[in-house]
């Protein structure tokens, strides 16, 4: 009844619903795991991150302030790359390592 490409298509509704509401998930605790699972609070570039796109700031922000324990943001880390992978697809070998 469903292929694999049907869930890719079901997260990207959710990511855009979610991206295009205007909302602020970052208020409570519940709205900023959905996000963080769908969009991501982490700077995804393929690069070496640095002070301009404030990897992990803003993750760790919203862990003190929802007083999210470490493993419940390491199975949000999780979650999000597993949504991420359904939505781009396999990623190449000579993509991984881009800088
Ligand atoms: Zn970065």
């Amino acid at each position: 009844m469903s292929n694999p490409g049907d869930l890719a298509d079901v997260l990207e509704w959710l990511r855009s619903a979610v991206v295009s509401s205007g909302r602020d998930y970052a208020y409570n605790s519940s709205d900023a795991w959905i996000f963080g699972v769908l969009v991501g609070w982490e700077c995804e570039e393929s690069h070496e991150h640095g002070p301009t796109c404030k990897a992990e700031t803003l993750l760790s922000t919203l862990a003190k302030t929802h007083g999210w324990r470490e493993d419940y943001v390491a199975r949000l880390r999780e979650h999000r790359a597993i949504v991420r992978a359904a939505l781009e697809g396999p990623v190449r070998p000579n993509e991984e390592q881009t800088a």
